[in-house]
């Protein structure tokens, strides 16, 4: 059975990937293994692991439906107005059809209830999936979902990266999705397509109160999945600690402490688990609570 791991976090810069990436490195030790970069706004698994020296072999285009009016055949009946879910069309009595792309979702309803045929299919890239792996040390898979600059339908990313790639997912032993953050509809679609989480935070007043939105949202929607708490740079902050304990006291809290060593590596796209001992224990430690 394949374990799907998200790491989440409500706050963005807690140190998602960082997490992410070294427990994948550990994962890959025990069986096969899938790295998946669900932020698609900022990727940042692949410069996060260039020690491991990733390469990727294959681009595909994500695209969308895009309605070409063909003003020549448009009678200015109104239909594909009234059924556009997002008001994306706009009719100018006795005059035109307009399309307002940046309202549309790329449904194609207005497509299907044209009796004129004057809707035509044209296509939008909003993104890419880039497929690869790592090509030193460890063998780690990596799908990386990119938004395209200027794109802002990351929903049509997400949806070919989790929904599409079920299949493929199952292929594997282990699946660590690195999300988004926040507590959006991106972040619920990682949540929903995974079975357990890593959810990182930090100490600070900021960290504590996104990591309760967070909790609330998986309390609600996805209760009575494996959660484990990671508290990243928790020596800097006792007292953040402390409160992040009381909140999570119905989950296990492992602490990451903030280390110029740890930073470094970090910068210089390196992994720690395999360099630093003592941090090594502590990754190893959450695997077998995720694991166990
Ligand atoms: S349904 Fe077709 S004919 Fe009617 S307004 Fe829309 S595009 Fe024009
Ligand atoms: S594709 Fe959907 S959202 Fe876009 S204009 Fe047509 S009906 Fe509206």
């Amino acid at each position: 059975m394949t374990n799907i791991i998200a790491v989440a976090g409500g706050k963005g810069g807690v140190g998602k990937t960082l997490i992410a990436t070294n427990i994948a490195v550990l994962l890959s030790e025990r069986g096969k293994t899938l790295l998946v970069d669900a932020d698609v706004d900022n990727p940042c698994v692949l410069p996060s692991i260039r020690g491991l020296d990733p390469k990727i072999e294959k681009i595909e285009e994500v695209t969308r439906f895009r309605p070409l009016i063909l003003q020549e055949k448009c009678d200015l009946c109104g239909k594909c107005v009234e059924a556009c879910p997002e008001h994306a069309l706009v009719l100018i009595p006795g005059q035109r059809l307009i399309h307002i792309d940046s309202l549309c979702a790329g449904c194609s309803v207005c497509k299907l209830v044209c009796e004129k045929e004057a809707i035509k299919e044209d296509t939008v890239i909003e993104g890419y999936i880039k497929y690869g792996k790592t090509t030193k040390d460890y063998n780690i898979d990596l799908i990386i979902g990119e938004l395209k600059p200027g794109e802002r339908r990351s929903y049509v990313i997400m949806s070919k990266l989790l929904e599409g790639h079920r299949e493929l997912f199952s292929k594997y032993d282990n699946v660590i999705i690195d999300s988004p953050p926040g507590t959006g509809a991106g972040v619920f679609s990682v949540l929903r397509n995974s079975e357990k989480y890593i959810i990182v935070t930090e100490p600070t007043r900021l960290g504590i109160a996104d990591l309760k939105k967070i909790l609330q949202l998986i309390e609600e929607k996805f209760g009575n999945r494996k959660v484990v708490i990671v508290v990243n740079k928790a020596n800097l902050s006792p007292e953040g600690v402390e409160e992040i304990r009381k909140l999570c006291s119905r989950y296990t809290v492992f602490e990451i402490p903030y280390s110029r060593e740890i930073a470094e590596y970090y910068a210089r796209g390196e992994t720690v688990v395999d360099k630093v001992r003592d941090v090594r224990k502590i990754f190893e430690k959450i695997v077998e609570e995720l694991l166990g």
